[in-house]
């Protein structure tokens, strides 16, 4: 931990510092500089706020050096984390696409984009059966008989299954139905909901959450691998800003941070990310292109009556195109597309 005292700090002001740093457990190294003192701290104490020493007379700024986050750190595992779920890979060299719908509708909708899934070459069907809805006048989902008919249709057509868990009572539910358990941008930080899913030994797709900085999404992945589950796969999928002509600004810079600061996979969700799905397909292409392990995108046999998210959703042959694309961006970079 470093903190620099303001310019003209007073010797006192530093002495106190200093003492304070003591009391924390802190062994203090000291630099005197022309203009600045820097006070190095080393110590056992990972989990203090640099935000009261900060509030300290003289002290102009604070910085951790360590990070808040262990387990999710890249030098955890520096050479990455690759997760298997059957025969897909995510993490490794092949780029990993989850499509689906929105939500799971119909048994009809379902083995239609199941098909437009499988056939158009990604490896997981997405939906969800438990809809986060932002008014509680909206279609919540089809619960357990949505994640039947979401099952069924992957194995017909040999793909995973990943879908939302909003609730641990739900836990047991998606545990038995679906592959990878998805847990919503706003549920990021349900603390309870991560610890829980610490327990479980299923991957984990964990999405950012509408307002939550890159360090605050690794805190929470930190949460879920704390408990013991080391398999998680991040997600962006847009972030809340002053802009107004998209749904959400899609932070494509994210992934290279992540991918700097952690040894987990990301994926990105320009679905979410745009709200609008004529630019879901540019902004998919610049998320592969940015070095992401996998896309999550919504595609719908008849976007138009989707029951939800149907303006961000891909029409089949978007999809199509968007595969195509997005696979030969993936070979430039020396990826793949699975199977390849
Ligand atoms: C979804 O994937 O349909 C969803 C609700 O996403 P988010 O949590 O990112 O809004
Ligand atoms: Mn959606």
């Amino acid at each position: 931990m470093l903190v620099v005292m303001q310019e003209g700090a007073s010797e006192a002001q530093t002495e106190n510092v200093i003492d304070r740093l003591v009391e924390m457990g802190f062994t203090v190294h000291r630099s005197t500089g022309v203009r600045h003192t820097v006070l190095g701290g080393v110590g056992p104490l990972d989990d203090f706020d640099p935000a009261e020493l900060e509030a300290l007379n003289g002290v102009k700024e604070c910085h951790r050096i360590v990070s808040p986050y262990k387990l999710a750190s890249r030098s955890f595992n520096p050479a990455g984390t690759v997760i298997r779920v059957g025969k897909v890979e995510i993490g490794g060299p092949a780029v990993v696409t989850m499509a689906g719908p929105c939500s799971v509708e119909s048994e009809e909708q379902i083995e239609a984009c199941a098909e437009i899934v499988a056939s158009g070459g990604a490896s997981v069907i997405r939906g969800g059966a438990f809809k986060p809805r932002s008014s509680p006048y909206s279609f919540q989902g089809m619960g357990e008989a949505g994640l039947r008919i979401l099952r069924n249709a992957a194995d017909r057509h040999g793909l995973l299954v990943v879908s939302e868990v909003m609730d641990q009572v739900q836990i047991p539910l998606l545990l038995e139905y679906s592959d990878l358990l998805q847990v919503g941008a706003r549920n990021m930080q349900n603390f309870n909901l991560l610890r829980e899913l610490g327990k479980v030994r299923k991957p984990i797709l964990l999405k950012r959450g509408i307002a939550a900085t890159v360090e605050e999404l690794l805190l929470s992945a930190e949460y879920i691998m704390s408990g013991g589950n080391y398999q998680v796969i991040l997600c962006e999928r847009g972030i809340r800003t002053f802009e107004t002509s998209t749904r959400n600004t899609m932070d494509i810079s994210a992934i290279p941070v992540l991918q700097r600061l952690t040894h987990l996979p990301v994926v990105a969700d320009p679905s979410h990310g745009t709200g609008k799905r004529d630019y879901v397909l540019p902004m998919a292409r610049a998320a592969v292109a940015a070095g992401a392990d996998g896309l999550l995108v919504e595609v719908h046999p008849d976007p138009d009556r989707a029951v939800s998210d149907g303006a961000q959703t891909l029409r089949p042959e978007q999809f199509r195109e968007m595969m195509r694309e997005t696979g030969a961006i993936a070979r430039v970079l020396g990826r793949s597309l699975p199977g390849e």
